[in-house]
């Protein structure tokens, strides 16, 4: 088996076709951002992105922002730092930063960080590392990284490593891939990764790669595609990708496509696929240079060509 570009860029593409009145149809209604994002990265990932969609879909992210600076997944929903940072990743990969209001994004993001260094991920107050990422990510893509309180992140981020030097969703909290891939980025995109035990952490993720071939995220669970991005990316910014079988994980997510139905990537072999997976499987082919792929960045996962032109 390969990998089929054909057919996934087609499933892509389709995702990213016009239903009626709305812009797309990624994915339900309330994931509307991320699965512009994961579909138009991926797409972008294939050199496959379709430019005559940027005014149209630039217009749409746009109206998903709120006064208060906060965006929202779709129109009409509540502001959410996640979907405020998969707001500014899609504009990236349209080149159209310039649009953006980035002090108002910036005066939202300041205004979710915590005493203890952490992100409130919306009013409600959800914290935990993933929001860290976000903030760090978008901050510094928005130019803005130095209204945020570094020092209180870093604070934090270290908190939430356990004593295999994985990481945790929030202190105590009990090491997991994906997670430690928000506190790797987060490092990373501060420039402080000297904080983080390599040889450690990179081998508590080595041991997430199972017998197929695949990532799982945590000790005795099902291994997951999804896990190609987290465990692969964090292991590229740590400098450690050489301790993983390529080989055997590009196997496992060529085995999960759907290559007899309607395309995309599922999260393992058999199971049914969704652009979610798509993007992460193709992310992680992409981080293998895996032939006719742009390479998405392991940091800021946008495809490298864009980010030259975000940090020139
Ligand atoms: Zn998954």
């Amino acid at each position: 088996m390969e990998f089929d570009r054909a057919k996934q860029t087609a499933y892509l593409l389709a995702a990213d076709s016009i239903e009626g009145e709305d812009i797309g149809s990624y994915s339900y209604e309330h994931l509307r951002m991320p699965g512009a994002y994961w579909t138009l990265c991926a797409l972008a990932s294939l050199d496959s992105l379709n430019t005559e969609r940027k005014i149209e879909i630039t217009t749409w992210v746009l109206k998903c922002q709120h006064p208060n600076g906060g965006f929202g997944g779709n129109l009409n929903h509540d502001p959410h730092i996640t979907n405020t940072h998969y707001a500014v990743l899609v504009l990236s990969l349209y080149n159209s930063l310039d649009l953006l209001d980035k002090e108002k994004v910036a005066s939202y993001i300041c205004g979710l960080q915590q005493e203890n260094g952490s992100f409130k991920g919306d009013e409600w107050g959800e914290s935990d590392l993933r929001f860290v990422y976000c903030a760090l990510s978008c901050m510094k893509i928005i130019g803005k990284l130095d209204r945020i309180n570094i020092d209180k992140c870093i604070e934090y981020v270290l908190a939430c490593k356990n004593f295999e030097g994985a990481f945790g969703a929030v202190p105590g909290a009990e090491s997991h891939a994906a997670y430690s891939f928000c506190a790797v980025g987060a490092l990373a995109v501060i420039d402080r990764l000297d904080l983080i035990d390599r040889d450690e952490l990179g081998y508590w993720l080595m041991l997430r790669q199972t017998e197929t071939g695949g990532f799982n995220g945590r000790p005795e669970k099902l291994p997951d595609v999804c896990y190609s991005w987290w465990a692969l990316s964090s292991m590229f910014m740590i400098q450690r990708e050489h301790w993983i079988n390529f080989e055997a994980l590009t196997n496992f997510i060529i085995k999960a496509q759907d290559l007899e139905g309607k395309g995309g990537i599922a999260d393992r072999p058999g199971n049914e696929s969704d652009v979610f997976h798509t993007f992460f499987g193709i992310a992680g082919l992409s981080l293998m240079k895996h032939p006719g792929l742009q390479t998405v960045d392991p940091i800021y996962a946008l495809p490298i060509k864009t980010l030259d032109s975000i940090f020139p």
